[in-house]
């Protein structure tokens, strides 16, 4: 059964109060809004996962994760997190291989599939991205180049693992800039992501997937994203900052 998931990714947003307060307010209006089938998650800076995990213990509908953490289990890499660590905060999501990421930290395919496959050994939930450039999607190959970014990184998993993972489709050019993709646009890569899935596994694996889109959504446009058939929610960067947009999103499944 695909998870009704909708992600918050603050990025590098939010001092300690401020995201304390936003998880509080998160829970708080989530517990008499939100529908019980809806999942949220609040990706936070890591040096804030511990205290807002401890906001979030007490609700059934919010859930905390990473936004990265290390391929290594430990030793001598100053500045990193471990999957360890980020479990022990309380948190249970991490988000891996977000395009700032890649672009920033030069995080390759064959690196992810690293961290992926620590992230599931730990019992943390992958929220894996992909997504191509406009330049890819207006050569007409963005299709390929996500099945590409799927293929490196998570077609040697087994079946048992890749069930675990969520996936976010992400087209980079959508990302932060108030352009979203249409939901023919959102529909035809979604489809094309559980196809792969299926041709790779099977269908009952790919059943099991969540596929959010990512790329701007907002209350406005959210309702017919996330009515498309093989969209099973939303990873939201800019919205989730707002405690009122955010859980508008997550009202308009
Ligand atoms: C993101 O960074 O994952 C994202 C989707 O950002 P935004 O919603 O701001 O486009």
């Amino acid at each position: 059964m695909r998870k009704k998931i909708i992600a918050g990714n603050w990025k590098m947003n939010k001092t300690l109060e401020e995201g304390q307060s936003l998880a509080s307010e998160v829970v708080n209006i989530a517990a008499d809004e939100v529908a019980a089938d809806v999942n949220l998650v609040l990706c936070t800076p890591a040096i804030h996962l511990g205290a807002v995990a401890s906001i979030t213990k007490s609700s059934d509908k919010v859930s905390v994760g990473a936004q990265n953490m290390s391929e290594h289990e430990s030793g001598a890499y100053t500045g990193d997190i471990s999957a360890d660590m980020v479990l022990s905060t309380g948190a249970s999501y991490v988000i891996l291989g977000h395009s700032e990421r890649r672009e920033y930290h030069n995080e390759t395919n064959a690196q992810l599939g690293d961290k992926v496959k620590l992230a599931l050994s730990k019992g943390l939930t992958p929220l894996f991205c992909c997504g191509e450039t406009l330049e890819t999607r207006e050569a007409g190959n963005h299709v390929s180049f996500v099945n590409e970014q799927l293929k490196d990184s998570l077609f040697d998993l087994s079946a048992e693992e890749m069930q675990k993972v969520v996936i976010a489709y992400e087209p980079i050019w959508a990302i932060g800039t108030g352009v979203t993709a249409s939901t023919d646009q959102a529909q035809e890569m979604h489809k094309s992501i559980r196809d792969s899935i299926v041709s790779n596994y099977s269908q009952s694996v790919a059943d099991e997937i969540s596929i959010l889109y990512g790329g701007s959504m907002k209350p406005a446009n959210a309702q017919e994203l996330l009515a498309q058939p093989d969209v099973d929610g939303g990873l939201i960067g800019g919205a989730s900052l707002k405690s009122r947009d955010f859980i508008e999103i997550a009202k308009s499944y």
